[in-house]
């Protein structure tokens, strides 16, 4: 089984920022495209993004078993297929998977071996300006990602390893130390 990394934690506390900047150090961590049926934001590239899918596309793939995990959050569908790590870890490259914390639990039962990152925000306020500060969202679409950040934040201690993202440098040197040490297992 290749090494699977799996960084969970509610939207716009870092995950992504922190995933970039591990893998700028370590080209050989491939990071799988999820499937999702949420519109493309602005920018976003079907097939670089995510995969963008339509609902009866999103059943029917599941009804075929094709997820290794997927959830619903915020009235959107998102899930990682199983062909996707498959190519992204063949010939044993470690694969990373950013992911909400209903798939990551997912995750952690299917995959023994994974090893899940929480990525906590300093406070609940620090969550909120950096969704408005990404500038991708709505007002109303922040609300309702801080009100499933609550949830989220309240099965942080599920996970075998918290990283508090506060100061970004910081963050990202505990994520790599981490990398490192559980690659060498
Ligand atoms: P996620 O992938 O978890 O939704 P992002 O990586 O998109 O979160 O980060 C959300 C916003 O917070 C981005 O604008 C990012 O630049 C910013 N950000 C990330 N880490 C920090 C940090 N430690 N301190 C302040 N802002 C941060
Ligand atoms: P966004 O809409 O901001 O891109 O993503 C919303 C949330 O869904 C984020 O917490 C993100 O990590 C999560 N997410 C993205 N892809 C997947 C996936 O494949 N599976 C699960 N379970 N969550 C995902």
């Amino acid at each position: 089984m290749p090494d699977i990394f799996v960084v969970t934690g509610p939207s716009g506390v870092g995950k992504g920022t922190l995933i970039a900047r591990l893998r700028e150090g370590h080209p050989e961590l491939a990071l799988t495209i999820s499937a999702t049926t949420r519109s493309p934001r602005p920018g976003e590239v079907d097939g670089v993004s995510y995969y963008f899918l339509s609902d009866a596309e999103f059943d029917r793939r599941l009804a075929g078993g094709e997820f290794v995990e997927h959830a619903t959050y915020a009235e959107h569908r998102y899930g990682t297929l199983r062909g996707e790590l498959e190519r992204r870890t063949r010939g044993g490259s470690p694969a990373v998977l950013e992911i909400e914390v209903q798939g990551a639990r997912q995750v952690r039962d299917a995959i023994p071996s994974a090893v899940l990152v929480f990525i906590a925000p300093p406070s609940l306020e620090a969550l909120r300006q950096r969704l408005v500060a990404r500038g991708k969202d709505s007002p109303e679409t922040i609300e309702q990602r801080l009100a499933v950040a609550v949830t989220e934040l309240a099965a942080r201690g599920e996970f075998q390893f918290e990283i508090v993202n506060d100061e970004l440098e910081r963050a990202v040197a505990e994520l790599d130390a981490l990398y490192v040490s559980e690659r060498a297992r």
